[in-house]
């Protein structure tokens, strides 16, 4: 298929869904609910923002005040041109929400339609294995998603189904030529991720780590890493009153840098240097979510490292880690 009848697909897909695409605007790409489909970002750039608010909101009510779910007509809403290293974000969210009624509600109404334009250089490729590979050979038997672009060389793109929602969308705007891929959950078939589990190792027990002292003096604990990162899913809740008295739950995203995140009855605080807030982020997603759910905390898009006003680099902390770790030391 060539760029116009993706276009065509695109519109056609408008006229059902919201649809929220990456925007090239001064040199970045951002997510941007779209009017036009021309000013898509067809680069395969990873956006500056992540996804995931269109999956977790940024608030949400949970209980109205007499403490029923409030009935909420989810909008249809397309993420058209996720990368694969989003999609294997979304597979997390997916598994850590999986009883979760009010993310079910909104992922049900959601189209997810990926997007990749040729592998990441070599140079980058080698940085990325230290704890996610950017395209393993079958990886979107790995990942969610309901269609898939792959964006050509020569500006061609092949088209892959993921789900029935996705085949029926495409039969819809009579697109035949499309393969289909079985989802086979987001672990490989030979099991867990070996360079996770090295890193879960060499992580536990890192707490003693000059490294952790190091970042301890510069890190700012603005949280900016955290609300980018299209793997941090945890959240805040509270009773709030809000107009007309009304007394309303809401969810609201957590954030392991702010100082409210793990105070306790009393006011004390487990992590109340920075030292441990950086620690508890980093031990999270390597030690902590692979024990859970067996699969990375971290899908290396580097959204963390470009929002980071002192540059704390997410590899080069892990390169240090794994230098000075005693296991490689021996
Ligand atoms: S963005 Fe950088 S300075 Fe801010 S909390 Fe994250 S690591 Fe620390
Ligand atoms: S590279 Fe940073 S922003 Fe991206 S998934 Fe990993 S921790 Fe999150």
């Amino acid at each position: 298929m060539i760029q116009k009848d993706i276009d065509s697909l695109l519109q056609k897909i408008k006229k059902e869904y919201q649809v929220f695409a990456p925007i090239r605007k001064k040199g970045a790409s951002f997510i941007e609910k779209i009017e036009n489909g021309k000013t898509v970002d067809y680069s395969g750039a990873i956006p500056f923002d992540s996804w995931k608010f269109l999956f977790f909101p940024t608030q949400e009510i949970l209980l109205n005040e007499n403490f029923k779910e409030p009935k909420v007509n989810y909008p249809k809403i397309c993420a058209w041109g996720m990368n694969v290293l989003d999609l294997k974000a979304l597979g997390l969210l997916d598994l850590v929400f999986e009883d979760d009624p009010y993310y079910q509600k909104r992922r049900q109404n959601t189209l997810a339609v990926g997007l990749s334009a040729g592998a990441p250089s070599r140079e980058n490729f080698e940085d990325f294995k230290i704890f996610s590979l950017n395209l393993e050979e079958n990886v979107l038997e790995h990942v969610p998603f309901d269609i898939f672009l792959e964006k050509m060389k020569d500006g061609k793109f092949l088209i892959y189904s993921g789900s029935q929602k996705g085949q029926r969308i495409l039969e819809k705007n009579k697109i035949r030529d499309y393969e289909n891929i079985q989802f086979a959950g987001l672990i490989q078939e030979e099991g867990p991720d070996k360079r996770m589990l090295e890193l879960q190792q060499k992580m536990k027990k890192s707490f003693n780590n000059k490294v952790w002292d190091e970042l301890d003096k510069i890190c700012l604990a603005c949280g900016k890493c955290s609300i980018v990162c299209p793997t941090c899913f945890c959240y805040d809740i509270s009773d709030e009153v809000l107009a007309k008295n009304e007394v309303k739950r809401l969810r609201k995203w957590g954030n392991c840098f702010y100082p409210e995140f793990t105070e306790i009855a009393g006011g004390f605080d487990f992590t109340d240097t920075v030292k441990k807030k950086i620690h508890f982020w980093y031990e999270h997603k390597f030690v902590r979510i692979p024990k859970e759910y067996k699969v990375p905390g971290c899908v290396s898009c580097m959204r963390c490292f470009k929002v980071c006003p002192v540059a704390i680099n997410i590899i080069e902390v892990l390169k240090k880690l794994d230098k000075s770790s005693p296991a490689r030391k021996k």
